[in-house]
């Protein structure tokens, strides 16, 4: 019979869980950290840090473009892609020897696959170990193409890139990951086309928001809705697809980006009681506990919100309850997210269609960034906030910007919401003139006095 290690703490998947491992360590414990690719995990490997990266050259090449709005004239005479990728791949590739560089002494790396023998014993590269506490960080993979047979891309694919830089791409989906990605090789002079199965880009936004983004990224970016691949070849050098209205396009490359499944079917969860949902992401109490008392799941592999902060407040939750001995229920509040693309979106909370669903008795007022003439200095007409308050406690339920900066500028909203929820508090406070934040206090006032003035009528 095998010998089985005994460990305080096995954690398996070293993305942000990591920070789990080395606080555990530092608290004394015993830990087995188990992860079978890169340490950090896909936000600084493959996710969010070397797609923003990107993005920095594409807001710069955006606003070479945008120049002649400021009746500038200018022109780019080059962009070495390659060089672009070469630099923020340099960056990644260090992540993991940083990461590993970081363990305390009592945390022991296993390098490989875990998969579960029963509820508390996991097995590495086959070594069994054991634990009273185990964390299931696991995360997600990029939902694969139909096209098994064919060199379509997903977003793993670009960190690092696979082979040389395309002429062309066509990239598959309407999510933040399809439309970041449009927007950078849009941007850096790649001929790029975006196929979406829906209506409009970003589904998942507040209507009047997602409406406003699709028409203003369809300006820059060859967007085709309600689109489809329905058959697809490749020549060694060009993609051709069939589409559903009949017609053909052709691309160098391809990129398929919609959705992310959850690392749950190589786990062995079947020899262990913990259950999953119908899209195999991990069921948790409200201590983000599995079934099996003791082993708990956090980040993409449960799958509530697929963000790396969503799943670094859990890895601090656990931290409370795991090394302090905190006992209360989880509650990460109003979870904000944006997407990095031109134009730029930031969100918190409710949409409207959802206090619409919900019967909440709200305003919503939609307001332009013009009272701020540093917002009017970038000649955008399309900026906006759009506020959803609660009528009879003037409580934020949603905030939805688009325009430069909206992922800066939710944060007065996010702080608001966390200290003291009324909408009545913005006012009360100075703001900068002309700053941007100023857009959102024209909203606020707008919708203040749109409560105000119903309750009189
Ligand atoms: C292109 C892209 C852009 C993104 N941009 C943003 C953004 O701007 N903002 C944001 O908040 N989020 C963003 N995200 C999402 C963010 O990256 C994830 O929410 C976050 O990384 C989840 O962390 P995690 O620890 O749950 O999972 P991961 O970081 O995926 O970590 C899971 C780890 O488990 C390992 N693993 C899997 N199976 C096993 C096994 N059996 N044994 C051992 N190890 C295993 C994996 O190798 C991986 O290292 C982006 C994602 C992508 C793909």
């Amino acid at each position: 019979m095998s010998q089985i290690f005994h460990y305080d703490l096995i954690i398996i998947g070293g993305g942000r869980a990591s920070g789990l491992a080395i606080a555990a360590a530092k608290a004394g414990k015993k830990v087995a950290l188990i992860e079978k690719d890169l340490l950090g995990g896909t936000c600084p490997n493959r996710g969010c840090v070397p797609s923003k990266l990107l993005l920095g050259y594409a807001e710069a090449a955006q606003r070479v473009r945008e120049a002649g709005l400021h009746h500038i004239e200018a022109s780019i005479n080059e962009i070495d892609v390659a060089q672009v990728f070469k630099e923020t791949n340099e960056w990644s590739s260090q992540v993991d020897s940083r990461y590993e560089s970081r363990l305390p002494d009592n945390v022991t790396l296993y390098r490989g696959a875990g998969s579960f023998r029963d509820d508390h014993t996991v097995e590495v590269n086959g070594e069994l170990l054991s634990a009273g506490q185990i964390v299931i960080a696991t995360g997600a993979r990029p939902r694969p193409a139909p096209y098994p047979e064919l060199p379509v891309w997903t977003s793993e694919d670009l960190f690092p890139l696979k082979g040389s830089v395309p002429s062309s791409i066509t990239i598959v989906g309407g999510g933040f990951i399809a439309t970041e990605l449009a927007h950078f090789f849009s941007a850096v002079g790649i001929k790029t086309t975006l196929l979406v199965r829906g209506e409009r880009l970003l589904p998942g936004e507040d209507a009047e928001i997602s409406q406003i983004f699709t028409e203003e990224f369809s300006k820059k970016v060859s967007v085709r809705l309600k689109t489809s691949i329905v058959d697809a070849g490749y020549d060694g050098s060009q993609f051709t697809m069939g589409l559903n209205d009949g017609s053909t396009h052709q691309s160098e490359a391809l990129l398929y980006a919609i959705g992310r499944i959850p690392n749950t079917d190589h786990i062995g969860l079947e020899k262990t009681g913990i259950e999953t949902d119908q899209g195999g992401f991990i069921k948790r109490d409200s201590r983000l506990q599995t079934k099996i008392p003791g082993v708990y799941a956090i980040g993409d592999v449960a799958g509530k919100y697929q963000l790396q902060h969503a799943a670094g407040f859990e890895v601090h939750y656990l931290r409370q309850i795991l090394l302090k001995g905190h006992d209360e229920d989880f509650n990460e509040g109003a979870m904000p997210h944006a997407v990095f693309t031109n134009p730029e979106i930031a969100s918190v909370g409710l949409t409207e269609e959802e206090a619409q669903q919900q019967g909440l008795p709200y305003v919503a007022v939609t307001e332009d960034w013009l009272a701020s003439a540093r917002a009017m200095s970038t000649k955008l007409t399309y900026p906006r906030t759009k506020l959803i308050i609660r009528r009879e406690t003037f409580e934020i339920l949603g905030c939805h910007l688009i325009g430069p900066e909206a992922s800066t500028m939710i944060h007065q909203i996010l702080m608001l919401m966390h200290l003291k929820n009324d909408i009545r508090e913005i006012p009360k406070m100075i703001h900068i003139h002309p700053a941007l934040p100023e857009a959102l206090l024209a909203a606020a006032v707008k919708a203040i006095n749109q409560i105000k003035s119903q309750s009189f009528s």
